[in-house]
C-alpha cells in the first residue's frame, strides 16, 4: 500500500449531485487523507485520471453471496457453494461495488477471506443465516415433507425458531459466529413453497425478541417482508431496514419515515427472474408469485421518494445472474433521478451499514473505495453497466483492484 496523489478528474460530489473540478486527493494508507486544491505532497506517485469523473466506491445493501439451490434443484454442497461465492465476490468488486450487505446465507468466513486478502471482493457485511418461522420465507421444505429435526441446516440461506426463546437463541448464536447484523423473515416471499405473499410471519413478541437480542448486541435487524400491514408492523416493532416493500403504500411509507427507517428495493430481480424464471427452476407457482411483485413495478418506490423515506440501493439476485446487478440503476432510472440513486448507492448505503463518512463519500478521513468512471453518471448510468467495462480503474482499500489508465 503506497502513498498517491490522484489529479486530472471531475469529482463526483454525490450530496449536492455535482460534478466539482480542480481537485486533487490524497490517499495515505487505505484512506482518504485530503481533498483539496493544489496538494502539495512531495515524494507522493501521482496519478493522472485524464479528465475522467472520480466517484466512491458503490454499496449493495441487498446481495446473496451464498444462497442455497433454487426449490427443485439439488442441493448444494457447503465447498461448492463457498468457491462460488468467492468467484461472485471478485466479479461484484469488478462492477465497482466496492462494498456489500448479505441477506442471508453469507457466514463471517466470507467477510474474513476478504479482509485478510485471501480472495478479492466487496467489504462485506453479513447476516449470516436469517431467522425464519416454521413454515415461513425460510423454510424450504415442500408441504409434503414432514416435520425433521433437521431445521437448523436444511437450507443455507436460512434457519427455522419458532417462539421467543428459540428466536433469542437464533439472534445470540448468529452473532456469536459473527454476523454484522440480522435478517429476520417478517412475510411470506416469492421462492418459498408453503407461504403466500400476504402472510406475516412471526407473531409481534417474537420480532420483538429479535429485534431487543440485537438491539443489546448494538446491532439492527432487516427483514424481508412485501405488503404495506407486513411492513408497517415490521417497522413498529423496531426493524430498521425493509428489504423489498414492493406494496408499500403512502400511509405505511410516513410511517417509516416518521421512524427514519430504511426501504431497501430489488427491483431488478424480479425483471430478471420474471425472465428466466423456467429456466432458473421456478416452479408455476413460484413464477406466479414473481408475477405479482412484479406488476406493483417501480410504485413502491415512487411512494418511498415523495414520503421521504431513505431509499438504499438492493438487487438480491439470489438465483438469477448477478451481471445484473448494476441494471437496477436503469430500473430506478424510470422513476427517479440519477443523482438521488446514486445517493441511494452511497451515502444512503453507508447511513444502513453505521460507516457514514468512511464509506460512500470522497472526504478526508474515509476509506479509498473510489471509481473512476468514462463519463459522467449523473447523465448517463449506462457508465455503470457492463461489468465495469467504463471503469478505467477501481481502488479499493487504497489499492488499485483494477487500473487501465494508460502511464
Ligand atoms: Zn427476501
Ligand atoms: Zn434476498
Amino acid at each position: 500500500m503506497t502513498d498517491m496523489l490522484l489529479t486530472n478528474f471531475a469529482l463526483l460530489d454525490v450530496a449536492a449531485g455535482e460534478l466539482r473540478s480542480g481537485y486533487q486527493v490524497l490517499i495515505r494508507g487505505n484512506t482518504i487523507a485530503a481533498v483539496e486544491k493544489g496538494i502539495d505532497a512531495a515524494g507522493v506517485e501521482v496519478i493522472n485520471f485524464g479528465g475522467r469523473t472520480l466517484m466512491p466506491g458503490l454499496i449493495d445493501c441487498h446481495v446473496h453471496i451464498a444462497p442455497g439451490a433454487v426449490l427443485n434443484q439439488p442441493k448444494l454442497s457447503l465447498s461448492f457453494t463457498a468457491a462460488r461465492g468467492v468467484m461472485w465476490m471478485r466479479q461484484m468488486v469488478h462492477r465497482g461495488f466496492t462494498t456489500a450487505r448479505d441477506a442471508g446465507g453469507a457466514d463471517a468466513g466470507y467477510r474474513k477471506a476478504v479482509e485478510a486478502r485471501i480472495s478479492v471482493g466487496p467489504r462485506l457485511f453479513v447476516a449470516g443465516r436469517a431467522i425464519s418461522q416454521t413454515g415461513g420465507h425460510g423454510d424450504k421444505r415442500w408441504p409434503s415433507e414432514p416435520a425433521c429435526s433437521c431445521g437448523e441446516s436444511m437450507s443455507s440461506l436460512a434457519r427455522i425458531a419458532d417462539g421467543v426463546p428459540e428466536c433469542r437463541r437464533a439472534v445470540r448464536d448468529e452473532l456469536r459466529m459473527g454476523a454484522n447484523h440480522i435478517k429476520v423473515m417478517a412475510g411470506g416471499g416469492v421462492s418459498s413453497p408453503s407461504d403466500s405473499l400476504s402472510h406475516l410471519q412471526y407473531s409481534d413478541e417474537e420480532l420483538l425478541a429479535i429485534v431487543d437480542e440485537a438491539a443489546r448486541q448494538n446491532t439492527y435487524c432487516m427483514a424481508h417482508v412485501y405488503t404495506a400491514r407486513g411492513i408497517r408492523r415490521a417497522v413498529e416493532l423496531g426493524i430498521r431496514t425493509i428489504e423489498h416493500g414492493n406494496f408499500l403504500d403512502d400511509e405505511t411509507a410516513k410511517v417509516m419515515a416518521e421512524r427514519n427507517a430504511f426501504l431497501v428495493p430489488t427491483l431488478v430481480t424480479y425483471r430478471v427472474d420474471g425472465a428466466n424464471g423456467e429456466k432458473i427452476g421456478f416452479t408455476p407457482e413460484v413464477i406466479e408469485k414473481n408475477n405479482q411483485v412484479l406488476e406493483a413495478g417501480t410504485r413502491s418506490l415512487d411512494i418511498a421518494a415523495r414520503n421521504g423515506v431513505n431509499i438504499a440501493y438492493g438487487t438480491d439476485l439470489a438465483y438469477s445472474s448477478k451481471v445484473h446487478q448494476p441494471e437496477e440503476f436503469l430500473v430506478r432510472a424510470e422513476v427517479q433521478k440519477p443523482a438521488d440513486i446514486l445517493r441511494s448507492a452511497t451515502l444512503v448505503g453507508a447511513e444502513v451499514i453505521g460507516m457514514v463518512g468512511k464509506l460512500g463519500v470522497v472526504a478526508p478521513g474515509a476509506f479509498a473505495d473510489l471509481l473512476v468512471v468514462d463519463g459522467n453518471p449523473l447523465e448517463d448510468l449506462g457508465v455503470l453497466q457492463n461489468e465495469g467495462a467504463k471503469m478505467a480503474a477501481i481502488i479499493k482499500d487504497g489499492e488499485f483492484i483494477k487500473n487501465q489508465l494508460v502511464p
